[in-house]
């Protein structure tokens, strides 16, 4: 699928109209009846316009398969409706419904080889019978899997079978595609060179509407042009995977997407998108994000939290100029970088670092930090938010 040349067109061709490819509207599913029924997804909604990806990124059990399952049919939403390309599929079988999907486990039919598997799909949507072996052929090629059509599942890697599940979500050229997890399940280097395969196939299909789940920030970030973040059934922020990072709406998406240090701070003053907030002993500058629709302005007085990435703070020697001199709890090298905790003197709560190499210090031995100017963005504290930076820097 590396293949950029390949095109497929969708066979449900886009209507000239400005509908959304997916809506989700106010859509909840409970499971079970009664007073054993529980929410796993609630007042859900979404639009993803023809031709965008967007990634359902959240901790597991946050209720991101529940919604896809809603739309592809699997699971029946409580309340609210689904539509596709404007029309409401709420109460529309699976089949009917057109859509192509990816899941984690590939769901092949173990005794049917490669070309019958992807034909499959093709004969239940009524493909006629001369033109199925072209099409196979045509979504192997787009995956690179053109010369393994006789092999069983069996007989190939993960990676590969994964593959053939694309090709199979592909063959009925679908204007909507979910794909569930799919490289969860694969190891480390496959997942990073199937994640530039997926890259590709997004080229390749220009209308195609993806809805992404994952609970990987890392292929969110790779592959989604919106990120809707999800938690305990809701989604709590959706923004471009740009905007989520540089200036996360909330602590819970700064601390799932890319890792924050969350410093409970008071503005002291604010111009503009530029704010002197204080934070324990220190006065640090901060970067206030202008307040979202229905958000009122930063005030002085206000409580905030300064979201501090880890990989922007330097350790240096104590005695450096503008250095806050802060104590080693402990560290960790992960490699490319090690993971530094630092109690810093007038500071309560301590503050991760990431820094290049390894780094090897002393637990209790005495270092300067600096941090970046402006220190940090802002990030608005709930009234009863006990967010503090601890566990959040995650990453
Ligand atoms: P995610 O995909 O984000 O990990 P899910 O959508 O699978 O989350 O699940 C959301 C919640 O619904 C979880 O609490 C999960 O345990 C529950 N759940 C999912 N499927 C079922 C089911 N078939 N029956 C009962 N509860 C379920
Ligand atoms: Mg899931």
């Amino acid at each position: 699928m590396s293949d950029g040349d390949v095109q497929m067109k969708s066979a449900t061709t886009v209507a000239a109209t400005s509908e959304p490819a997916i809506v989700f509207d106010r859509v909840g599913v409970s499971y079970g009846r009664g007073r054993k029924a529980s929410v796993a997804l609630a007042d859900f909604t979404l639009r993803v316009a023809v031709g965008e990806t967007v990634a359902l990124l959240g901790p597991s059990g946050s209720g991101k398969s529940t919604a896809l399952k809603a739309l592809a049919g699997f699971v029946r939403p409580t309340t609210g409706s689904v539509r596709l390309a404007g029309r409401d599929v709420t109460d529309l079988s699976p089949a009917k419904r057109g859509i192509g999907v990816v899941v984690q486990s590939y769901a092949l039919f173990p005794h049917m080889n490669v070309h019958s598997n992807v034909a499959f799909g093709l004969k239940s949507h009524r493909v006629p019978r001369g033109d199925i072996a072209a099409r196979v052929t045509e979504a192997l090629d787009m995956v690179g899997m053109g010369g393994y059509a006789k092999r069983l599942p069996r007989e190939l890697s993960g990676g590969q079978q994964q593959r053939v599940a694309i090709a199979r979500a592909l063959a009925i050229k679908p204007s909507v595609l979910l794909l569930d997890e799919p490289l969860a399940a694969l190891d480390a280097q496959l997942r990073h060179s199937m994640l530039g395969e997926l890259q590709a196939l997004r080229k390749a299909l220009p209308d195609t509407a993806m809805l992404y789940v994952t609970h990987d920030q890392a292929e969110a970030l790779a592959l989604a042009d919106r990120i809707a973040v999800m938690r305990d059934s809701r989604l709590v922020d959706i923004d471009t995977a740009e905007n989520l990072w540089r200036r996360p709406p909330t602590d819970f998406t700064a601390g799932f997407l890319g890792g924050a240090n969350l410093v409970p701070c008071t503005v002291n003053h604010v111009t503009g998108t530029a704010a002197l907030v204080t934070a324990g002993d220190a006065t640090l500058r901060a970067e206030a994000p202008q307040p979202g629709v229905g958000l009122a302005d930063w005030a002085p007085g206000d409580d905030a939290l300064l979201c501090i990435r880890p990989h922007t703070i330097t350790i240096c020697k104590p005695s450096e100029r503008d250095a806050m001199r802060a104590t080693v709890s402990t560290s960790v090298w992960r490699g490319a970088t090690t993971r530094v905790e630092l109690s810093v003197d007038g500071l309560s709560d301590a503050l991760a670092a990431d820094v290049a190499g390894h780094f090897t210090a002393e637990i209790g031995a005495v270092v300067g930090v600096k941090l970046p100017d402006p220190a940090g963005v802002l990030i608005p504290r709930a009234v009863g938010d006990t967010a503090t930076n601890s566990g959040s820097a995650a990453s």
